[in-house]
């Protein structure tokens, strides 16, 4: 299929597209037992999509069911690691085979550029996917250091079942950085896609078995959290939750454990993240323009978005004329033009959850400087222009809430200590942004930030060679890297006496 290069193009692309629909089950596409259906509205226009099984506890005890059969019977957790490697490399080509048809699915459903759903969702999960599998044969066990007539083995087992909880921003993506690792290192995984955007995970799932992985290894549930959701947060034979999402679920989501089966819980959870801008930063005006793109793409809603701006006071004022300005460039238009930077909000319910905070912002006595309304209305989608509040207090709900949106925060500070007190003031601690020239400045904020990825001189910056996760609220464990690998494994430790 040829690559679209207008708005036209993928607009045809469109009317040719089936849109998948029904839960995938034991290796097959079925209805909710219930036969109930959620509907799938695209928030580019607000129509409607198509209707999604809405799988509920019969339907999460089916997926179980099937998901440990397969974990005893497939032979999935026993074949040697390269083979695994080998279907989720088949696995991997064929969803970039089906990279259009992917990332068209992804714009359509939650409303973000074309443009990113094909280099960043859809290049960044096939990526994700290869080098996951392709690290899986190279991963060791240990040998513990023992005395001459003992042998001490530790090695790594799949837990079972694991369940993966993913949330709508980037919907194949935080799936991928679940069920790579899980997958690639003996597990079956049931994936529960935000009912907001199910659409990727659905047509992913028959791909699947056509790279060979065997039925009921990977299966998915759409449907509500507080019930596909909560039947596998609540399953006595699920092993893990893996979970990305708010910190509010997240937290949920270690009390239905608890009061269960006492399963692993991962959690990525929410952020608000801190960019601080010293006056020695080496090149102020880029420094603007990555400001305004940290709160600007995915329209907001990226758990990393650098939502709280902190500038040294010298170069306060006009630094943010230069974060107003770029801005501008992220104002929204059609997802499907590939010239689009900016989109739509995932839906009309987020759109006023989002302007919510403007009123309160306003209400707050923080200075709206541009931005802070709906746009693009007569398109019946969800737009939010760019918004950006100066003068912010550090305590206010504008400084302390994840919005997930469009609205940049900015509070002034004079000294490095203030600077660190102000971006550590928060419950999250996900990722933080430091811009100076000073190297020593550099490695000193750094250290003292409390957070899981801090970036120098450049804002959301990283691949899969890094663990990626949060301090404090923003969540417990690491996506990525070969740690991951160890979120997915029990360990056990074997004693060997050696007679002598
Ligand atoms: P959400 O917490 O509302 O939902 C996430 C998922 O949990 C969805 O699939 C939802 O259906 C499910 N869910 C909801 N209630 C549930 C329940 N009671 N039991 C089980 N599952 C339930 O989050 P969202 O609005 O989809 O996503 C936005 C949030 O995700 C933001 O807070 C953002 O920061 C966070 N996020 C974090 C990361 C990270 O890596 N730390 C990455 C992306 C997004």
């Amino acid at each position: 299929m040829e690559r679209p290069t207008s708005q036209a193009d993928w607009q045809a692309l469109r009317e040719s597209l089936t849109l998948p629909s029904q839960a995938w089950i034991a290796g097959r596409a079925t209805a909710a037992q219930q036969q109930k259906t959620l509907a799938c509205v695209s928030p580019i226009d607000g129509q409607l999509l198509t209707q999604i099984a809405r799988c509920d506890q019969a339907d999460v005890d089916l997926a179980v069911t099937a998901a440990r059969q397969a974990v005893n019977q497939s032979g999935w957790s026993d074949l040697a690691p390269e083979q695994r490697k080998q279907r989720l490399q088949r696995w991997a080509d064929l969803i970039e085979a089906h990279q259009l048809e992917l990332a068209l699915l992804e714009t359509l459903d939650m409303g973000k550029p074309i443009n990113f759903s094909l280099n960043v969702d859809l290049a960044g999960s096939v990526q994700a996917l290869r080098w996951t599998a392709e690290a899986i044969d190279k991963w060791y066990g240990e040998l513990a250091p023992t005395p001459g007539n003992q042998l001490g083995l530790i090695s790594r087992e799949p837990l079972g079942v694991v369940a993966a909880i993913v949330p709508w921003n980037f919907p194949l993506l935080m799936a991928t950085w679940k069920f790579a690792p899980a997958l690639a290192v003996g597990n079956a995984v049931i994936l529960k896609p935000s009912e907001r955007s199910p659409l990727t995970a659905l047509r992913v799932a028959s791909l699947a078995q056509e790279a060979g992985i065997p039925d009921g290894i990977f299966q998915v549930v759409p449907g509500l959290g507080h019930e596909a959701g909560q039947a596998l947060a609540r399953h006595p034979d699920v092993d893990c939750i893996a979970f990305t999402g708010s910190t509010q679920i997240a937290k949920q989501l270690l009390i239905d454990a608890g009061q269960t089966n006492m399963k692993r819980v991962w959690l990525e959870a929410g952020g608000k993240s801190p960019n601080l801008i010293f006056a020695d930063a080496p090149n102020l005006k880029k420094a603007a323009k990555v400001a305004a793109q940290a709160i600007a793409f995915n329209q907001g809603q990226v758990c990393t978005a650098g939502s709280r701006l902190l500038l040294e006071a010298s170069i306060h004022d006009d630094f943010i004329d230069a974060v107003v300005t770029a801005l501008q460039a992220w104002q929204p238009s059609h997802p499907l033009s590939p010239d689009t930077r900016a989109g739509a909000l995932v839906d009309q319910a987020h759109l006023e959850q989002v302007l919510k905070y403007v009123a309160i912002g306003q209400a707050e006595g923080a200075q709206l400087r541009c931005g802070g309304q709906a746009c693009l209305q007569d398109t019946g989608g969800s737009y939010m222009q760019p918004t950006l509040f100066a003068q912010v207090d550090a305590d206010s709900r504008l400084a302390q809430e994840e919005i997930f949106g469009p609205v940049l925060s900015v509070q002034r500070f004079e000294t490095e200590a203030q600077a660190i007190e102000l971006a550590n003031h928060s419950i999250y601690g996900l990722a933080a942004g430091v811009w100076t020239q000073d190297l020593s400045r550099a490695h000193r904020v750094a250290r003292a930030l409390k957070a899981g990825s801090v970036w120098v001189n450049q804002y959301d910056a990283g691949d899969m060679t890094a663990p990626f996760g949060g301090y404090k609220q923003s969540g417990i464990g690491r996506d990525r890297s070969l740690h991951a690998f160890e979120k997915y494994t029990e360990t056990k430790s074997t004693w060997i006496r050696l007679e002598v």
